[in-house]
């Protein structure tokens, strides 16, 4: 077996503590990368640093390539490519965020995150329209009465619903471009505005589509799924309507979790076991 990455994916930061992952509490993104990286390795496969730039062929013989020119073939393909976040800009680029993404309170996933700003002032920085914004910070408000939104990037504008309970809970829409993120390691302390307004706040939400990135599965001609961003699993086990293809973690259209990639990972690459059992003994 042979794993493929290109390691750009969010347990290759340094995500500072990893929520929600049973029986670790608290554990680096890193860390977590090392002892999965080293428990493969112990399991006999070998891991490689490589950009897959296609992927084609059929059940028994697909072949990968990457875009250096190298080559890879295998019975089987499972795929786990993740999604595509969308970082605020910061005077037009996104890099600024890496500082404080994963590293204390600048948050992106509510599923994970959304109890560590109980009771604190929070700004929901809203990279794709206010629609968007609008509905985490109403998910949110469950956790904290003091909330702003920053609409800082175009996108589909708060429904009629949203606005009046956005009002009824006292959210305040901002419009503007981030100049600069002011704060120190760790800690985003306030973000300044084009127009020289700058929100202060406790914590701050990101609110971007996360988007799969299918670009391999729609290669080998996996089925979307209706969210129009992910790869569609055939079964919870995470075939495919592509004989011989497999899908795992925030490809496929879920909840974006380490618990739940692992899962996902895990129920497929049980499957495939099987499957590879069953052709031998055809
Ligand atoms: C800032 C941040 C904080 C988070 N905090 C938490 C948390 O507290 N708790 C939690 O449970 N989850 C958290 N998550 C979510 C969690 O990191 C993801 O759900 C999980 O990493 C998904 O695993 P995955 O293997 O599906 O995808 P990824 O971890 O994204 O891995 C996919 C890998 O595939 C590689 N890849 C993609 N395409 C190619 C290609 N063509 N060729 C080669 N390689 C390729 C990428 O480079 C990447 O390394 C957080 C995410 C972010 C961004």
């Amino acid at each position: 077996m042979i794993v493929l990455d290109r390691r750009s994916g969010p347990l290759f930061f340094t995500i500072e503590e990893l929520h929600n992952v049973p029986g670790m509490p608290a554990v680096k993104g890193t860390d977590l990368q090392r002892r999965l990286k080293s428990q493969a390795e112990a399991m006999g496969a070998e891991l490689a640093r490589a950009d897959v730039a296609s992927a084609e062929g059929a059940a028994g013989d697909f072949t990968l390539r990457g875009a250096d020119g190298a080559s890879w073939r295998g019975k089987t393909v499972l795929l786990a490519t993740g999604v595509a976040r969308y970082h605020p800009t910061v005077d037009g680029d996104f890099r600024p965020c890496f500082k404080y993404a994963g590293k204390g309170n600048l948050y992106y996933c509510p599923d994970c995150e959304a109890p560590l700003i109980a009771g604190k002032p929070t700004v929901v920085i809203a990279t794709a329209g206010a629609r968007g914004g609008a509905g985490m910070a109403l998910g949110l408000s469950r956790y904290t009465d003091d909330l702003t939104i920053l609409v800082s990037g175009p996108g589909a504008a708060a429904s009629a619903s949203q606005i009046e309970r956005l009002e009824a809970k006292g959210i305040e829409l901002v419009a503007g471009e981030i100049k600069r993120l002011v704060g120190r390691p760790g800690r985003l302390e306030a973000v300044r505005l084009a127009d020289g307004k700058t929100l202060e706040a406790d914590a701050f939400f990101v609110s971007s589509p996360a988007r799969g990135r299918t670009d391999l599965a729609r290669q080998l001609e996996v089925e979307e799924a209706p969210t129009g961003h992910h790869a569609q699993p055939a079964s919870q086990r995470g075939d495919t309507n592509v004989p011989g293809v497999w899908i795992a973690g925030d490809l496929r259209p879920m909840t974006q979790q380490v618990a739940v990639a692992m899962g996902t990972g895990n129920i497929a690459a049980v499957m495939i076991d099987q499957y590879l059992r069953r052709r031998d003994v055809a």
